[in-house]
């Protein structure tokens, strides 16, 4: 992407093309696609639920500086998250703001985690971040070694039920910083 002068913030180029910059608290909108034919498209009704908490986990690693908003308008929304069976890689995909995620097979709180840890990671990009050599970061790439379903196997222990997602953002200190310093 050509971003000219307007390349002030030149990890986070979403924000810096919203018109929001350093020293200011980011607004940024997004978008979830309702998982309106589950069969079809292979998520479940409850996974925008996993969709938003990963967008307002970021939020809270931001220490205040990012503020994300959900939005029922498309258009409107800097951030899309759709969910792509087959169109994505395996477990996803971003591609500036279009975040395509690849819900997971199975039942139950390990497809929980995996689901939601696969929004974190890849929202993460769209937020600006890329990709870690650390295992215990969620911008962890995998082609470094390790198995995604090991890591989230690892993160479901935590959870006795879903909704203890919002409980543990599943993001490393690391990532938090990465985060902070590009806002
Ligand atoms: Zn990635």
């Amino acid at each position: 992407m050509k971003t000219g002068k307007r390349s002030v913030c030149p990890r986070f180029l979403l924000l810096a093309v919203a018109g929001v910059c350093a020293g200011h608290a980011a607004g940024l909108t997004y978008w979830v696609e309702p998982c309106t034919r589950p069969a079809e498209m292979a998520c479940k009704n409850g996974d925008p639920d996993l969709a938003q908490w990963a967008m307002e986990a970021w939020q809270a690693a931001s220490g205040g500086k990012l503020q994300v908003e959900r939005t029922a308008e498309k258009n409107q929304a800097t951030v899309k998250i759709y969910w792509a069976s087959g169109r994505a890689g395996l477990y996803g995909e971003t591609r500036g703001g279009d975040v395509f995620v690849s819900p997971a097979a199975g039942e139950g709180i390990l497809r929980e985690a995996t689901v939601y840890l696969t929004c974190l990671h890849e929202t993460g990009h769209a937020l600006g971040l890329r990709h870690t050599a650390n295992f215990e970061d969620i911008m962890y790439n995998f082609q470094y070694g390790g198995d995604i379903i090991k890591y989230s196997a690892c993160y479901a222990r935590k959870l006795q039920r879903r909704e203890d997602i919002r409980k543990h953002p599943g993001m490393s200190r690391n990532d938090q910083k990465r985060l902070a310093a590009g806002l």
